[in-house]
C-alpha cells in the first residue's frame, strides 16, 4: 500500500500516524521527495482501514497495491483448491483439470419429480444434483419452495441415485435442516449477506457462492473472503449472469471473468449457463463457452417437464438434451485434457 502525504506535514503527527500503522504489523518505508513523502507499506494490508486513512488530514492519496482479500488470493496460495465428495461410490472432485456438472431442477416439486431428474442426471453423467427447496422469488405469489420438505426429498433423491446434493440456504435459522446436505448454495440475491456468510465460515460445508447479479468481481471475492475469515476455505465461485441493458437473454454471462477468476483466486469457479441466459437452447452453446474459458464445471437446470415446471422451465433443459449435452461435452473436455 502506497499512501502519499500532504506537503508539509506536521513530523509529531507522521510519528503518531507510522506508530499507529506499525501496531497493525506493517512495516512502514519512506520516500521523502522535495515537495511530497511517500511511505510505502509492506505486510499484510488487508487489516488496515483504507476508509479512515483517506480520511486523515495528513494523507492526500492511498494506492491500494495488493488486493484486499488474502485467504482467496492466488499470490498467497498458488496451487488450486480441489474439494472432494463422495458421488455414487467415486469420488466427484471440483478443481484443477476436473469439470464437474452439477444438475438438476430449479425447484424441488414433488418426490416423483426430483427422484425422476436425479435418475437421469445421473445416467447421463453428472457428478452433483442440485434443487432449490427455499427459493429466492422476485415476487411473492410465486412459488417459494418446499422448505425443509423439498430438503428431506433432496435427501432421498440422494439415497435413490447416489448423487450429492447442492441446494440454496436463504437464512440462518434453516442451517439446521443442512446437516446432511453437501454443498450449500448461496444465491445470488445473498451474496453479500454477511451475516449468512459469516455464520458459513463457522460452518465445515462447501459453499457454493453465486455471484451477485450487479457485483463485482473484487465484491464476490470479498464475499468467498466472509466465509473464508471464519475459518471455512471450501468455498466454489459460481458465474451466473449480471443485469444488462438488453432483454434478449435473461442476464449477461460474463464469461471473461472465469480466466480473471482464475488468475486472482486459487478456488474453484463455475458456470451457470441456465439463469445467464434464461433459455434452454443457449445452456449447450454456453456450457462449451464455459469449459473453453476454463470453468472447473457447471450448474444446469433439467427439468422432466420443463412446460410446467413450478419456477424456469424456460431455461431448463430435458433429460434428453442433457444427456445430448454431456456427450458433446465430453469431447470438448477430451481435448481440453479435462476430466469430466
Ligand atoms: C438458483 O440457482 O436456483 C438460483 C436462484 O440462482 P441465482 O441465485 O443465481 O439467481
Ligand atoms: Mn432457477
Amino acid at each position: 500500500m502506497i499512501i502519499a502525504l500532504k506537503s508539509g506535514v506536521n513530523q509529531e503527527d507522521l510519528k503518531i500516524l507510522v506508530a499507529d500503522l506499525e501496531k497493525l504489523g506493517v512495516k512502514v518505508d519512506y520516500s521523502q521527495g522535495a515537495n511530497q513523502t511517500v511511505l510505502g507499506l509492506v505486510g499484510d494490508t488487508t487489516v488496515i482501514n483504507d476508509e479512515a486513512l483517506r480520511a486523515n488530514h495528513l494523507v492526500e492519496k492511498v494506492i491500494r497495491v495488493q488486493e484486499p482479500y488474502k485467504r482467496a488470493n492466488r499470490a498467497f496460495h498458488p496451487l488450486d483448491t480441489v474439494l472432494e465428495f463422495e458421488s455414487g461410490g467415486k469420488t466427484a472432485k471440483i478443481g484443477s483439470g476436473y469439470f464437474t456438472v452439477i444438475a438438476g431442477p430449479c425447484s424441488v416439486e414433488s418426490r416423483e419429480q426430483v427422484v425422476c431428474i436425479a435418475k437421469e442426471v445421473k445416467n447421463a453423467g453428472a457428478a452433483f444434483l442440485r434443487g432449490g427447496a427455499f427459493k429466492p422469488r422476485t415476487s411473492p405469489y410465486s412459488f417459494q419452495g418446499m422448505g425443509g420438505a423439498g430438503i428431506d426429498l433432496m435427501l432421498e433423491a440422494k439415497k435413490e441415485c447416489g448423487l450429492p446434493i447442492v441446494t440454496e440456504l436463504m437464512e440462518i435459522s434453516q442451517l439446521e435442516l443442512f446437516e446432511n446436505v453437501d454443498m450449500i448454495q448461496v444465491g445470488a440475491r445473498n451474496m453479500q449477506n454477511f451475516n449468512l456468510l459469516k455464520e458459513l465460515g463457522h460452518s465445515r460445508k462447501p459453499v457454493l457462492l453465486k455471484r451477485g447479479m450487479a457485483s463485482t468481481m473484487t465484491e464476490l471475492l470479498m464475499a468467498a473472503e466472509y466465509v473464508m475469515a471464519g475459518g471455512n476455505d471450501k468455498v466454489v465461485l459460481c458465474e451466473r449472469g449480471i443485469r444488462g441493458f438488453d432483454s434478449f437473454s435473461r442476464n449477461i454471462l460474463d464469461l471473461a471473468i472465469v480466466p480473471a477468476l482464475k488468475k486472482k483466486t486459487h478456488l474453484p469457479v463455475i458456470v451457470d449457463p441456465s439463469h445467464a441466459t434464461g433459455l434452454s437452447w443457449m445452456v449447450p452453446a454456453m456450457s462449451k463457452a464455459a469449459l473453453a474459458a476454463g470453468a472447473d464445471g457447471i450448474i444446469v437446470e433439467v427439468h422432466n417437464d420443463p412446460e410446467h415446471a413450478l419456477c424456469d422451465g424456460e431455461q431448463s433443459l430435458t433429460p434428453e438434451l442433457f444427456k445430448n449435452m454431456m456427450e458433446t461435452l465430453r469431447k470438448y473436455a477430451a481435448i481440453e485434457n479435462r476430466i469430466i
